[in-house]
């Protein structure tokens, strides 16, 4: 069976079409600037040149019907029919309590996840113009929602209740919720498949380090606690997040700079974190460079950036009271061997032991650390999209 994975945002769409049997993509794209001028739609088929397709998107149902269009393309579609769509997946953001696993959706799971729009205002709602789009031009196609914050369901409430009066939690369900869960899946089961061992007889640490960043304890195949919150800027420093800073900041910046709550909410989201602290870039390559030619600043953001990770190590070796794997995933935890040395460097107490060579790694699952160091470190590319098809096939099939 094929199945379409799609990744909504307010003004693109991403998709992948996968075919679940050999889990071969079979093309993949992007839609970008829907409903402003100059829509762009980007069709990469496997084992074919790029398409790109300039045309207008004034909304995601037009964008929808494109992607099936270069689907079934006769010069650069990978299908011939409509039909030879089985499922499909869609990533959704924010599943609030409501929803610790993947479901089928039907009209009660969209209304529960409209229910959610106030925890993830500026993702939901995206993902709910994606999924009624697709059912407007697929209304036969079984669909199933995969959510960001799902797989940390299982966190106890001493992991997910904030220090605040507990009647927050009670009106307006603030807690932590924490994101990029299928990944934090994906990649701990992979971890324990590489070891030929169960997921449910290890202790693990998923460190996710891409534009956004966080930390995932799996404690025998639960998740029992992760860095980020009710939103995703809690935790480490990110591309452009701040991450945990003290609260009061906030009040005591908007005074000084006369600044109302949202922009402030901005800076922390948007001018904060690795680009904030160097004044470069939110990309990893980019400070690297800058503090390999003497920028003190890039520097600093890195070593910041990556004493922060080694931090929540140490936290969630303390939370499981031990810890077997570390593995590393996202941009910079899959490609970047200085940022692995550099978080490893904390973590001798631990028994651990990063091998230089292994470390030279890029985009490649392998085990980094030396032949008997305590705790296994692991690189290993995430791929959210297949951990969603497969979620999807297992739905639709059961
Ligand atoms: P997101 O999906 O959150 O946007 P990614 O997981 O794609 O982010 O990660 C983006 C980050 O990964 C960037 O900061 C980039 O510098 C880093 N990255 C990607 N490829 C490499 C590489 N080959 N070497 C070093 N860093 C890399």
């Amino acid at each position: 069976m094929n199945i379409l994975v799609i990744n909504c945002g307010s003004s693109s769409l991403k998709y992948q079409l996968i075919d679940s049997k050999t889990e071969a993509v079979l093309a993949k794209g992007l839609c970008e600037r829907i409903g402003i001028d100059g829509s762009l739609l980007t069709h990469q088929p496997a084992g074919k040149d790029k398409v790109k397709i300039e045309t207008p998107m004034p909304n995601h149902t037009v964008a929808v019907k494109l992607v099936i269009e270069a689907l079934t393309n006769t010069v650069h579609g990978v299908i011939s029919s409509l039909d030879e769509i089985g499922a499909v997946g869609h990533r959704v953001v924010h599943g609030g309590e409501q929803f610790a696993t993947s479901v089928i959706i039907n009209e009660t799971v969209m209304k529960a996840i409209e229910e959610c729009n106030d925890l993830a205002p500026l993702h939901n709602p995206a993902n709910l113009i994606g999924i009624n789009s697709c059912k407007e031009i697929m209304p036969n196609v079984p669909m199933v929602a995969v959510f960001d914050t799902a797989f940390h369901q299982t966190m106890p409430e001493k992991a997910y209740l904030y220090g605040l009066p507990y009647e927050y939690y009670e009106k307006y369900k603030v807690r932590r919720y924490g994101f990029h869960g299928t990944s934090h899946d994906y990649v701990s089961d992979r971890a324990a498949q590489i070891l030929g061992k169960k997921r449910t007889d290890l202790k693990i640490i998923v460190c996710h380090l891409g534009n956004g960043a966080s930390v995932s304890a799996v404690d025998h195949g639960k998740c029992v606690d992760t860095s980020m919150g009710l939103t995703p800027l809690e935790g480490l420093i990110m591309g452009t997040r701040s991450g945990d800073i003290d609260p009061a900041i906030c009040d005591f910046i908007c005074q000084k700079e006369h600044l109302s709550p949202a922009e402030m909410n901005n800076i922390l989201n948007k001018k904060s974190g690795v680009f904030g602290m160097s004044g470069v870039s939110s990309d990893f390559r980019d400070i690297e460079a800058a503090a390999d030619e003497g920028n003190k600043l890039a520097q600093a953001a890195l070593d910041a950036f990556y004493y922060r990770v080694a931090k929540y190590i140490g936290a969630y070796t303390a939370a499981m009271n031990g810890i077997d794997i570390i593995a590393f995933t996202a941009g910079v935890g899959e490609n970047n061997q200085v940022g692995r040395k550099e978080i490893c460097a904390y973590l001798g107490y631990l028994g651990t032991e990063l091998d230089v060579d292994r470390n030279n790694v890029r985009g490649e699952e392998r085990i980094i650390s030396k032949e008997g160091s305590k705790v296994t470190l692991m690189a290993i590319p995430t791929n959210e999209e297949l951990a969603i098809a497969r979620q999807t096939l297992a739905l639709v099939q059961s």
